[in-house]
């Protein structure tokens, strides 16, 4: 079954949501980029968040993302979205470890670290609308509530959880982002708080076998709630050798002589998806001749 991403009104437009279940696209990620547990559980976390926050941007190839930068051992973490449930990012440093909490859960806030996030919104023609704040607590969900409120003036509510089998591999992930619209009731907020405190940990309910619809019932039932879109998430990287081309010829005619003549080739890594590609001393070649050499 595919990764899945609805759009909720709550309480006749008092408040908007978005749910994801989304355990298929970071185990893709875990594979691409042979991420530690606790990587996966950081990188995965972003990856929810970036797709449903990229659901709120207005247009198809309105773009989202996320730059958590840290002082801990991950280094950054990129994660970027579009508005159609497709998402990708890249851990600094994917294979490193740390130690368990006391708790026995995974440490995501000793892998981040202090530090800031940032998020970017890229909306076509419009110049991209960028805001960063502290690291609350590098746990995420409440570092992106917080970069909300401040950023945005938007009371948010999220929740984000990856659960990982002892194998590493990702047995439930997914969350939830819950927010308040303008001159909305308190006591609709109140509400949606007590439901949020009843529910625990979101990788748990998704653990007990709970949907993206069936969420959506146990947090909204009792206030009334539509949903309004449905989207399949994924984990998308749109790299091809055409781009690649781009970027090359968009380093200039020195460096690429350097490449043909030095290194006989050149070989590039796409970060999202770790594809290769080669390109050869004659593809220098007619890469140098487009460009009157
Ligand atoms: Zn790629």
């Amino acid at each position: 079954m595919k990764d899945q991403l609805i759009r909720i009104t709550v309480a006749n437009g008092q408040a908007r949501a978005f749910i994801t279940q989304s355990k298929n696209t970071v185990e893709k990620a875990r594979q691409i980029h042979g991420s530690s547990p606790v990587v996966t559980a950081a990188h995965g976390r972003l990856l929810s968040a970036a797709a449903m926050m990229g659901m709120t941007l207005g247009e198809e190839d309105d773009k989202l993302s996320i730059i958590v930068k840290g002082s801990g051992p991950v280094g950054s973490i990129l994660v970027t979205a579009n508005s159609q449930g497709q998402v990708k990012g890249i851990p600094e440093n994917p294979q490193v470890e740390v130690a368990n909490k006391a708790n026995g859960k995974l440490d995501v806030a000793g892998l981040i670290g202090p530090g800031t996030i940032t998020v970017v919104k890229d909306m076509g023609t419009k110049e991209p609308f960028s805001g960063t704040v502290e690291l609350l607590s590098s746990e995420i969900a409440e570092d992106l509530a917080y970069y909300y409120l401040q950023s945005e003036q938007t009371p948010s509510a999220l929740a984000l959880g990856v659960h990982i089998a002892s194998n590493y591999r990702v047995e439930a992930s997914g969350g939830y982002l819950i927010q308040m619209l303008p001159d909305s009731d308190d006591a609709i907020a109140a509400k949606i708080e007590e439901r949020v405190i009843a529910l625990g940990p979101v990788s748990e309910l998704f653990l007990k076998g709970y949907t993206v619809e069936s969420l959506a019932d146990a947090l909204f039932s009792e206030l009334g709630y539509d949903i309004t879109e449905r989207l399949n998430l994924d984990y998308v990287c749109s790299c091809s050798k055409d781009r690649m081309k781009a970027l090359l010829l968009s380093l200039g005619k020195e460096d690429l002589l350097v490449m043909k003549e030095e290194d006989s080739g050149a070989e590039l890594v796409c970060h999202f998806c770790n594809s290769t590609y080669y390109f050869t001393e004659n593809d220098l070649e007619s890469l140098i001749e487009f460009l009157g050499g």
